[in-house]
């Protein structure tokens, strides 16, 4: 896979931005990180990965925030937890790429069209509007804000799997959707404080 890195500045960096990520529970260790390399190593995806996770540990406590949450690294990762097992200081890497990721969607920081991200925030906000996912609807917004050709492609599957019972156009949605609603807000508003 062919991947263009770019000259790193001082003037790229946004101060503070790796002191925020350390002062979320879990991310403390960052600063522990010797860029060993060992969560790079055992990494099933670094190779298809922008920066390895030992480039993004150091990326992040350096401050180099939008190179960071404009990486294909951190959707990349799978949550495996093998970097985080393995790393010799006891760094949870995991659980710091998966605040990277909640920074990048709420800063709508991320590769424009890919999937991924769209695909998260759409179906976090599906989940919090109705308590569940439309799986027809989901589909549909997906490829709309990523790849609207491809919906044309695919129209014909569509219309297949509405006719078999397995697409549905009706929303579906639980009973007491506006108390889940306001759980969820509550605890997005305890998360920024
Ligand atoms: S394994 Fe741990 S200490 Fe080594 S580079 Fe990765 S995060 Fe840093
Ligand atoms: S948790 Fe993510 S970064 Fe760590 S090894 Fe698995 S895929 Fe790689």
């Amino acid at each position: 896979m062919n991947i263009q890195r770019t000259l790193k500045y001082e003037a790229d960096k946004v101060p503070g931005f790796g002191r925020e990520i350390m002062s979320v529970p879990g991310c403390e260790q960052l600063n522990d990180c010797i860029q060993c390399g060992t969560c790079s190593g055992v990494c099933p995806l670094s190779i298809y990965m922008e920066y390895t996770p030992r480039q993004i540990m150091e990326l992040t406590r350096s401050d180099f925030k939008d190179e960071v949450l404009k990486s294909n690294t951190i959707w990349l990762c799978a949550s495996c937890y093998a970097c985080t097992t393995e790393c010799p200081r006891q760094i949870r890497i995991t659980d710091i790429i998966y605040e990277l990721k909640q920074r990048a969607i709420k800063e709508g920081k991320y590769p424009a069209r890919f999937p991924i991200p769209v695909l998260a925030q759409e179906f976090s906000s599906m989940v919090k509007k109705n308590g569940r996912i439309t799986e027809m609807l989901l589909v549909m917004k997906l490829f709309l804000k990523t790849n609207p050709f491809a919906a044309m492609g695919n129209w014909r599957m569509g219309i297949d799997l509405m006719k078999t019972g397995r697409f549905s156009l009706a929303t579906e949605h639980i009973k007491q959707r506006g108390e889940l609603g306001r759980m969820l807000d509550a605890v997005d508003a305890k998360k920024e404080n």
